[in-house]
């Protein structure tokens, strides 16, 4: 029982009981005395009025003011303001109130900077992520779609947020696909092409949302351009080596069953067929040969040696083994290097097919009595230049940027004439960059060309 009236009072609960159980004894006590004529009735208004008035001054700084605060604080909440506070004055019920309704404020901002916080992560991910995601309802209606989503289908993302997917995309390849993937529930994957902003190929994943109420679908769109682009130029490259190797096989293998079939007893035409047989092959050597090196090159299967190369003496060798067919054709070689040529460190046996492809090139699309020049020494920017120049044919512009591709021939039938393989400059482009230099050509159609190659300068260790 002690207990009881303990926790009562520790409760705070009977001061507002108190204050109405005052109020009602001294309305009691007023009508007592009334009733009992012992007062009037202004005596009794006057005797309670100090009390009545106390009262409700005290209700009115103890009840009203706090709650008309907790109330006014309570819906300034409710609008979003969860830093605004509520002051205690008592250490009542309403005390208590306030407190809670504060601790209720601080604990609700936690969980939304939480949650913001979460969504901001998300939010940065989706949009620093180079594949592109949209997520759309089961009613298609668009939930999110990411920067890269935006790009790769001209779309702004704000513009058709909560809108039918169907007709904002504008893709009819890729509707349907969301569609088919909202009805069915099941992962599709698909290859979709887009022309425009840029014509590219995507590889879209379309998976079913789970585990939430709205179900739908996201598609994760990938960029696989690059990689198609490189497949094309693969089985093109395929293609044309094997047109390639075809033209001299079915040349040997015409004049094999010429020969089988009684040219074979004329001494004369059986030697003729036999030299065509053996250029054929040379040739067919010839090309197999440099698709080797090049294939060996650009997969860095060959690492380059670091040796010490006097190019004057390089240059000065492959002038000798070219004079003899210079001279045939009246060209003349001539090579100015600087006498201060610094040493290079780089691959001599590279270095020389690079000096040997281009020179060759010199003189095979030069006219007869033409000139052949290589030149040499620093460059402004601190490299190392060779260049060799010709008088030749040269090679139109348009064409410029494809030479150094694999088995690109300007002239197909002089480069045939010449035993061409159609990668001399490709191997030479690919020696040069593994050995962090460049190349550039410069040309003119009827006056002759320049191919300058630029090498770092780099001392042994
Ligand atoms: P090819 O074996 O056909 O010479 P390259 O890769 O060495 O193959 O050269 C590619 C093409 O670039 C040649 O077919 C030719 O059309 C052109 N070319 C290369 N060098 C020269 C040059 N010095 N003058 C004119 N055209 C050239």
């Amino acid at each position: 029982m002690f207990n009881r009236i303990r926790n009562f009072a520790g409760s705070m609960i009977w001061r507002p009981m108190a204050s109405y159980f005052f109020l009602i004894f001294v309305f009691y006590v007023a009508l007592r005395l009334y009733a009992d004529d012992d007062v009037n009735a202004s005596r009794a208004v006057l005797i309670s009025l100090p009390f009545a008035a106390a009262l409700s001054w005290i209700i009115l700084k103890k009840i009203m003011q706090p709650l008309k605060e907790i109330s006014e604080a309570s819906r300034e909440m409710a609008r979003g303001n969860l830093d605004r506070e509520i002051r205690i004055y008592s250490n009542d019920e309403i005390g208590n109130l306030a407190r809670n309704i504060n601790f209720l404020a601080h604990r609700l901002k936690l969980t939304i900077d939480e949650i913001t916080e979460e969504k901001d992560r998300i939010r940065a991910i989706l949009n620093s992520m180079g594949d592109g995601v949209v997520a759309v309802d089961r009613d298609r209606r668009v939930l999110l779609v990411n920067p890269a989503v935006e790009r790769a289908l001209n779309i702004s993302g704000e513009s058709i947020r909560g809108k039918d997917i169907v007709g904002v995309i504008r893709h009819y390849e890729f509707e349907n696909n969301i569609k088919a993937a909202l009805q069915n529930q099941k992962e599709l994957t698909r290859e979709i092409q887009v022309l425009t902003p840029d014509p590219k190929v995507y590889r879209v994943l379309f998976t079913p949302l789970k585990g939430t109420d709205r179900g739908g679908v996201v598609a994760v769109l990938r960029d696989i351009t690059e990689r198609r682009q490189l497949d094309q130029v693969r089985a093109e490259f395929i293609a044309n080596i094997s047109h390639e190797l075809r033209t001299p096989l079915t040349t040997i293998k015409g004049f094999l069953e010429t020969l089988l079939d009684g040219a074979l007893e004329d001494r004369k035409i059986s030697l003729r067929f036999l030299r065509i047989i053996d250029t054929e092959t040379d040739r067919m050597k010839r090309l197999i040969d440099d698709l080797f090196s090049l294939s060996n090159i650009e997969s860095r299967k060959v690492i380059p040696a670091r040796e010490e190369v006097r190019m004057s003496e390089v240059v000065e060798k492959v002038l000798a083994a070219f004079s003899q067919a210079a001279g045939e054709r009246g060209i003349r070689l001539a090579s100015r290097l600087d006498p201060d040529f610094p040493v290079i460190v780089a691959d001599e046996d590279m270095i020389t097919r690079v000096v040997v492809n281009l020179v060759d090139n010199a003189i095979k699309y030069s006219q007869d009595r033409g000139r052949v020049v290589i030149e040499g020494g620093r460059s402004e920017g601190g490299e190392v230049f060779l260049s060799v120049s010709d008088r030749g044919i040269g090679i139109p512009e348009e064409s410029l940027p494809r030479i150094f591709e694999r088995l690109y021939r300007v002239d197909k039938a002089r480069s045939r004439e010449y035993g061409g393989s159609g990668l001399g400059l490709a191997i030479v482009k690919h020696i040069v960059e593994v050995h962090g230099g460049r190349i550039e050509v410069d040309s003119r159609p009827g006056l002759g060309s320049r191919f300058t190659v630029y090498l770092p300068v780099k001392q042994l260790p």
